[in-house]
């Protein structure tokens, strides 16, 4: 079980000392507080000015489930990796990457989408995003006596793909995400990404809030540092309690950073 980060600071900076760092970063939730409109998550000034100089002197990473025109847009950080759709997609100054969901999962998402973005006609404050390789259905404002109706007509909507088993469903913050069947996640593209001469024989540091982060913490293990936002995490080596911490952490990493140097 993870252990609350800001009480452990020592031991933090034990399992970093002389190592060359990486800085692998979810979005919603982690560098922004979440909001209802997922078009209303904006990185604060200070956030991205703190991103910004970490990334001075450590390769960083953005790692989200928006798409990733979407992400680099939101961040607007030159210079920076960037992975979208889950790590599906990836672009840096140095590489780019789409992983191939085949054309038969393909299919199956277009099938989907009529059906999906009526979601948005019959229940007000339902959000329909297509992300390209997957959509994501949010329901932050659906009014919580409609969720059930709501979650009737969306099962209705994608049982029968979801038997078929070519797209999965995921669980997100009040969102329902319908993805490729693929082996392929969060993890998987930090790992490809730690692969890249960029981030090569880093030790990463990932920070995320959300359950497809914990494919990341999983797939780090105890080679990186993982960092869980809001609660305790199993997958987790360390926790902080509130989004407004993650500035905290990063500024202790920028300092940890600047003595080292
Ligand atoms: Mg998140």
């Amino acid at each position: 079980m993870s252990r609350y980060l800001l009480k452990s600071v020592e031991e933090m900076r034990s399992r970093l000392k002389g190592r060359e760092i990486s800085l692998f970063l979810d979005y919603d939730g982690t560098l922004t507080p979440v909001t209802g409109r997922p078009e209303d998550a904006r990185i604060s000034f200070q956030m991205k000015e703190l991103v910004r100089v970490l990334a001075g002197s450590m390769p960083v990473a953005i790692v989200s489930g928006r798409g990733l025109a979407d992400i680099e847009a939101l961040v607007g950080i030159d210079g920076l990796a960037y992975a979208g759709n889950h790590g599906l997609e990836a672009a840096s100054p140095d590489f780019t990457m789409t992983y191939d969901i085949g054309r038969a999962a393909r299919e199956e998402l277009d099938g989907l989408e009529p059906a999906l973005t009526g979601l948005e006609e019959d229940f007000k404050g339902v959000i329909f995003e297509n992300k390209g390789s997957s959509y994501t259905v949010h329901y932050r404002l659906l009014g919580s006596r409609h969720f059930h109706a709501f979650k009737e007509a969306f099962d209705r909507i994608t049982a029968p793909a979801l038997s078929r088993g070519l797209v999965r469903l995921a669980l997100s913050k009040r969102a329902f995400e319908i993805r490729a069947n693929v082996d392929w996640n969060k993890g998987r593209a930090v790992l490809w990404m730690l692969d890249r001469n960029r981030f090569r024989g880093t030790m990463p540091v990932f920070i995320g809030d959300d359950e497809t982060d914990k494919d990341a913490y999983r797939a780090l293990g105890p080679g990186g540092v993982s960092v869980h936002v809001g609660s305790e995490a199993e997958e987790a080596a360390f926790h902080l309690v509130a989004q407004d911490e993650v500035k905290v952490f990063l500024k202790l990493l920028l300092d940890a950073r600047g003595a080292a140097c």
